[in-house]
């Protein structure tokens, strides 16, 4: 529950409250209740910052809104494009001077929304560019919920039918374990599918976890989302290595949490994201035991080339070796898209974008246009 503070504390960001925290906020300060939903509108409909603007609210409300309050928004430190498919990349930055990416990628006249859920990672998956980044800290629910917001900002779709358009679908699957930041990700996600607001359909709304097996099942209670798990190993020996986690949570009590959550929703398939490494786990001994490990789920299998980046100690798997794995599970009866890479010459997988080797961010909110530097990257971003 919003407390209004004091004028000289920071102001309250009013992005990222859930209706019934609006609803107290606005009678702290002397507002009717009804209140509430003219703000949310104002924030979630028609896209503005300005409480100066919000000419149905009482100008006293409104003076004292402007006082102690923010409808905040993150700046875009850096912008880029793929020449190849318009997925577009972004640096944001909160005032604290952190920064994650966002990434959309278009297709059709629809678009995935990419977000992320926490600066760094504390998880390290070996194969994952965020993972050589430390973990600073968790976004709050508003820098969650602030990305959507920029994005339709830049795409200037407020007010207009053609937002849905521009953003139908959202995958947390950006910097960071959304289910080690829990609480905010569930909230981002409420307000993200409110219908009164952005109205993001639930189904099309995807959690991936890297296997945070005690917050799965919670997850299945808490919102009808879609869950993906990335799992790319068949075996504890080579999942170990790969993803540190795997020791805390080994895939046995990975499959029982997705069965638990099976149980939960029942109609929802999870899918299964797969990286296809170079000898590492991409063998048909390999997808035999992907095979054996899965019986009885609801599942499919997302195959992904992996996407390398300098330094990366591994390799993607040859064409041959990815066709073969595909078709023991397809076999099998799974399905099991080889996916398309978007992105690719953006550098759109996972933690690329802020690292060290795009340096010299000027931080403008003028959205700096920047070069791809000549690094040996083979694939991009991978989407449904
Ligand atoms: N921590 C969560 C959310 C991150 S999602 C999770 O692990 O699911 C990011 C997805 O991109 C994950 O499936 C991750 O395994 C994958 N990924 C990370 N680095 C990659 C790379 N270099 N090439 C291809 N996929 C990568």
């Amino acid at each position: 529950m919003p407390v209004v503070r004091a004028q000289e504390e920071s102001p309250i960001d009013l992005v990222g409250l859930l209706p019934a925290d609006l609803v107290v906020l606005t009678t702290s300060l002397d507002a009717e209740p009804f209140r509430a939903n003219q703000l949310w509108h104002w924030i979630y409909h028609r896209g503005v910052t300005d409480f100066s603007t919000m000419t149905n609210l009482p100008e006293t409300f409104r003076k004292k809104l402007s006082e102690r309050c923010v409808v905040g928004r993150p700046q875009i430190s850096q912008t880029i494009t793929a020449a190849s498919d318009f997925t577009h990349k972004w640096l944001m930055r909160f005032p604290d001077g952190k920064e994650v990416e966002t990434v959309y990628i278009p297709k059709d006249n629809r678009g995935t929304l990419c977000l992320s859920s926490q600066i760094g990672c504390t998880l390290a998956c070996r194969f994952c560019y965020t993972g050589t980044q430390k973990l600073t800290r968790n976004l709050s629910a508003a820098e969650i919920v602030g990305q959507v917001l920029k994005v339709n900002d830049v795409y200037n779709c407020w007010k207009h039918s053609c937002c849905k358009k521009i953003l139908s679908n959202v995958v947390m699957m950006g910097m960071g374990e959304p289910l080690l930041n829990y609480n905010n990700v569930i909230t981002a996600l409420k307000i993200l599918t409110n219908i009164k607001g952005l109205a993001v359909s639930q189904r099309r709304v995807t959690v991936s976890t890297a296997g945070v097996v005690p917050m799965i099942q919670l997850l299945g209670k808490e919102i009808s989302c879609n869950l993906s798990i990335s799992l790319h190993a068949a075996t504890d020996a080579v999942r170990d290595v790969l993803m540190p986690i795997n020791k805390r949570y080994p895939l046995a009590a990975l499959m029982a949490a997705c069965r638990g959550y099976q149980a939960v929703r029942n109609a929802h398939r999870i899918t299964f994201e797969y990286i296809m490494l170079r000898g590492i786990n991409d063998s048909e001994a390999d997808a035999r035991a992907i095979v054996r490990l899965v019986n009885g789920l609801h599942c499919k299998f997302n195959l992904i080339p992996f996407n390398q980046w300098p330094g990366a100690p591994y390799a993607c798997s040859t064409a041959d070796a990815t066709y073969r794995f595909a078709t023991i599970l397809r076999d099998s009866g799974y399905a099991a898209p080889i996916r398309a890479a978007r992105g690719r010459d953006i550098h759109a997988a996972c933690g690329q974008l802020c690292s060290a080797f795009f340096s010299g961010s000027g931080g403008s909110e003028s959205e700096r246009e920047w070069t791809v530097p000549n690094v040996p990257v083979s694939t991009g971003l991978y989407i449904q």
